[in-house]
């Protein structure tokens, strides 16, 4: 099973005409909310991969619709608590030529209490995994105690904060997964090639170009499986979330890798985030044709 700590997020986005302007107000022409943040996202691709995941979060007390949107999608959500903060929001305008600008307020997120983290994990078995990205509070607490408790250790750097990865890197990370942004910025932050990382697997995603994996200072290149996208968000946390996925249920990394490209392809198809996640059925039907 998995333990994954992350963001709930309720994502709104808006079409407008243009970015408004300081002082300026404007009518969107249209509009949608959905369930958001790197955390969920991961947490619904672990399930909809067919996975176990007990995901740690918080949420306000206006976050009961994204608890149940979660649950619904399959994901394990006892250790969720509700917060004094309010659930995280991502404000996202969207202009015609795809041009966008977000604002994030972590809220809950960054609130998360710690015995919800400590009974998640004190619930898990020695083996299984400890998932987290960039977007909550206790991530080195999370990492220290999962740890000791024998289970093996995967993070998203993503929002990449270099301080923050460094600050991990010593604890003992089974997988490490970035994307080719975050990955140019670790080498710069570490001076050191990404090979050199005390990490067991480190995965780069590369978009339209796939994958890397590296081990034992052996870099391998996995071609994506080439598609038409139409909307590239949560390509990266959907493959983060198979990937896991995979991994917890006993698939080499080789075979990991493929079903988590071929999941990362789908989804990129596909308008939305959460929602859209494609299921192992649907993965490995795309993967065969
Ligand atoms: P992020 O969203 O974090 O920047 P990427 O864009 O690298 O992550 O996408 C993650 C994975 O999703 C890639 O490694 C690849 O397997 C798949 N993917 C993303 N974009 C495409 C694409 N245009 N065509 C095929 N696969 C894609």
């Amino acid at each position: 099973a998995v333990v994954n700590l992350g963001s709930i997020n309720a994502d709104m986005v808006y079409s407008v005409p243009h970015i408004p302007a300081p002082g300026e107000t404007l009518a969107a022409t249209g509009f949608r909310s959905y369930l958001g943040g790197k955390g969920a996202n991961m947490s619904v691709a672990i399930a909809r991969a067919g996975g176990r995941v007990r995901h740690v979060g918080a949420v306000g007390a206006d976050g009961d619709w994204a608890v149940r949107r979660l649950e619904k999608a399959g994901v394990e959500c006892l250790h969720v608590a509700q917060a004094d903060e309010a659930t995280g929001t991502a404000l996202i305008f969207v202009d015609p030529q795809g041009e966008n600008a977000i604002v994030i307020h972590p809220g809950a997120n960054a609130a998360v209490p710690a015995q919800a983290l400590q009974d998640a994990i004190e619930g898990a078995a020695p083996g299984d995994w400890f998932l987290t990205q960039n977007e909550t509070n206790l991530q080195d607490e999370g990492m220290r105690i999962a740890r000791d408790q024998g289970l093996r250790l995967a993070y998203a750097a993503a929002p990449f904060d270099a301080a923050r990865v460094t600050a991990l890197l010593p604890l003992g990370l089974s997988l490490l997964v970035l994307n080719a942004v975050e990955a140019d910025q670790l080498r710069r932050a570490t001076g050191q090639d990404l090979a050199d990382l005390p990490v067991t697997d480190v995965i780069v995603t590369l978009g339209a170009k796939g994958c890397d994996w590296i081990r034992g200072g052996q870099v391998r290149r996995f071609d994506a499986i080439p598609v038409t996208p139409v909307d590239t968000t949560g390509a990266g946390d959907t493959f983060s979330g198979y990937l896991v996925a995979g991994l917890d249920s006993g698939l080499g990394m080789e075979a990991a890798i493929r079903r988590a490209q071929a999941a990362g392809a789908l989804m990129v198809t596909r308008h939305g985030t959460s929602d859209v996640i494609p299921t192992s059925e649907e993965t490995d039907d795309f993967a065969r044709n």
